[in-house]
């Protein structure tokens, strides 16, 4: 009789554990982090070179370990987190496996340096590959270092399946922003080869947000508070017109730790229902807090994915105060640092029900329908909109001294770096008969029976363009022109059969290139792109394709989307009234008319009731 089964020897068993728990740089940057905030630090450095390949150093000034638990937590299923079988339901913290330093120990170079407050000499533990190699006193102030060197050292498959130093240094980025954004009151650094990414003050949660995400993120954020019996929720939704097209601020906490949740997700998205533009998705930091029995964090070994038992709830609870706060928000979007959660109503509209969120937008009412201008019917929309892309793009719409109406002042406006600026509007002219004005060559104002409607061209040129060329650039492939001197740029391996992959849908879009040893050389790009905007077009496309699972349709709208802002930039002429009324007709035959492609607003209305509060 042959018996085959037996134990594996530690060290193999860690290695195996590891391929679980740490997956890259990014993972041990988190494992480490967590590490330090279990141990009561109020201060966090993370200092990365190479992406982690060479260097993940985190040093806190949390409680430090004895000389005994330095070696001790080094060993698999090592924890001071968990005794018993009944603490697992009461979990307050980050950790509970045991497992994260075992298994970061099997696969790299590691040196601890450690102290208790009330120790006099810390201890310096090296291990290399499970073993330990130094294990001294050192001098070290309290708390703990840890140096991770040559990450997966043994483990080539691991190792040689890092994707490139840019991408890595992202995902370890991602795990820091995660923690900042779960833990506001903590001072954290993070250095990548030297240079400072990210020093974070302690602060509250908005300001933790704008510290991370950039100053112009403080306008964007809504509130969200509601507290029942089962979950306590807080934290910001993004308005629905800072939606992105990617996933990016999408952030789930439970009890100050970061989970993934298509279910919850599914919840926020009913929530912004019918208020977002088309292929973009809603932004939110949303804290949940409830009691841990109530929640089952040991589903997956990163810990990502988290079992609710009252999950219908939450799910309903979700999208009830979601709803309502962008209701609220509807009426008074001022808020500020210090009022964190509360909403900074007047007394009077306090006591009003909040308003449904809606779009002020009537997709299919024209207040255009009386003029007599020469209108193109919806029919004939292809030869309209072809002649008057033509026109863009062919004489660049005239000048100032074209014009020979006394209504209209155009001239171009050089297009803002922050568009939110140029929403200001100014009635420069005196009203007259007219129906309609143009401010500051840009802006259309138009009267309508039920107010005013308000228009910028710029961006309606650009959702013009963009919806023309993306309908018909599969039969008609997009105009080219030939470069007098093409553009090089070094591109990576990644990039070049990323460029390879998708050769005819780039060319279809007017770019032609050919790679040869890591350089790229563009010979060719669509005859509507600026001058100026061609590099840029060029890091478009390198920024879209290097997404991971993109899709074909997804290229095509970025690079489309680039080419239409491009051409918006060119002066608009409105030397005739058909003009305005041609461009306003061709927007509103844009299937999406509401928002341009880079979903910025492209209309708004004032309605009477509101032009009437103004005078109250
Ligand atoms: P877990 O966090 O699941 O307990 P780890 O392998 O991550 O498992 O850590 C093992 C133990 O080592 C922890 O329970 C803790 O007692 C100790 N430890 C780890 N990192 C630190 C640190 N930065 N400061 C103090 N103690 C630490
Ligand atoms: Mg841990």
């Amino acid at each position: 009789m042959h018996n085959f089964i037996q134990l594996l020897p530690d060290h193999i068993a860690n290695q195996i554990a590891a391929g679980e728990v740490i997956q890259r740089p990014a993972s041990v940057v988190k494992e480490l982090m967590e590490n330090a905030i279990d141990a009561g630090a109020t201060k966090i450095e993370v200092h990365i070179k190479d992406a982690g390949k060479t260097l993940i150093q985190v040093i806190d000034n949390g409680k430090g370990m004895s000389e005994t638990d330095a070696t001790l937590c080094f060993e698999r299923h090592a924890t001071s987190k968990v005794r018993t079988a009944d603490d697992l339901f009461s979990l307050t913290t980050k950790g509970f496996r045991g497992e994260a330093l075992a298994s970061i120990a099997a696969i790299s170079h590691v040196e601890m340096r450690t102290k208790l407050e009330e120790a006099e000499t810390g201890r310096k533990i090296v291990i290399e590959g499970s073993k330990i190699i130094t294990n001294e006193d050192t001098v070290s102030p309290t708390g703990t270092t840890f140096d991770i060197k040559n990450l997966f050292y043994n483990v080539p498959a691991r190792r040689n399946f890092l994707k490139k130093d840019s991408t890595e240094f992202r995902h370890i980025q991602d795990e820091f922003e995660r923690i900042a954004f779960s833990h506001p009151t903590l001072q954290l650094k993070l250095t990548n080869n030297g240079t400072e990414v990210y020093y974070l003050p302690p602060a509250v949660l908005r300001k933790r947000i704008v510290n991370i995400l950039g100053p112009n993120y403080n306008d964007r954020l809504v509130p969200i508070d509601e507290s029942t019996e089962i979950v306590q929720l807080k934290g910001f939704v993004l308005k629905p017109e800072h939606a992105k097209k990617t996933r990016g601020d999408q952030f789930f906490f439970v009890n100050d730790r970061y989970f993934k949740s298509h279910y919850f997700n599914h919840a926020i998205t009913k929530a912004f229902e019918g208020l977002l533009a088309p292929r973009t998705f809603p932004g939110y930091f949303l804290y949940l807090t409830i009691d841990p029995s109530k929640i089952d964090v040991n589903v997956h070994p990163t810990k990502t994915e988290i079992k609710f038992e009252e999950e219908k709830f939450i799910y309903s609870i979700l999208m009830s105060s979601i709803r309502l706060a962008l209701g609220k928000y509807n009426i008074s979007p001022t808020l500020d640092f210090e009022r964190e959660t509360s909403f900074d109503l007047p007394h009077d509209m306090k006591m009003q029900p909040a308003r449904e969120p809606s779009i002020r937008v009537n997709d299919s009412y024209n207040p255009f329908n009386t003029t007599t201008s020469n209108r193109t019917g919806s029919g004939s929309s292809g030869k309209t909109q072809e002649n008057f892309s033509k026109a863009i793009t062919d004489q660049g719409f005239g000048s100032k001294e074209s014009s020979s109406n006394d209504w209209a002042d155009f001239y171009p406006i050089e297009e803002s770096k922050e568009e939110e600026k140029d929403e200001a509007i100014l009635f420069e002219e005196e009203a007259t008969s007219a129906k309609q004005f143009i401010v500051k060559g840009n802006y259309i104002i138009s009267s309508s029976k039920s107010g005013l409607m308000l228009i910028h061209a710029r961006r309606a040129v650009e959702q013009i363009v963009y919806t023309e060329t993306f309908n018909n650039f599969i039969s008609n492939p997009i105009e080219s022109q030939t470069l007098l001197f093409p553009i090089t740029r070094e591109v990576s391996k990644n990039e070049a059969v990323y460029w390879n992959e998708n050769k005819a849908l780039l060319q279809q879009l007017g770019f032609t290139g050919k790679i040869e040893d890591q350089k790229l050389e563009v010979t060719a790009v669509p005859s509507v792109l600026q001058e100026e905007s061609i590099s840029s077009g060029i890091e478009d496309i390198f920024e879209t394709i290097a997404y991971q699972n993109v899709e074909k349709g997804d290229v095509a709208h970025t690079l489309i989307a680039a080419i239409a802002k491009s051409a918006s930039m060119k002066n608009i002429n409105f030397s005739a009234p058909e003009s305005i009324q041609g461009l306003i007709d061709q927007l509103f035959q844009c299937e999406n008319h509401s928002y341009s492609p880079r979903n910025k607003k492209i209309i708004e209305t004032i309605t009477l009731d509101e032009i009437g509060n103004k005078f109250n």
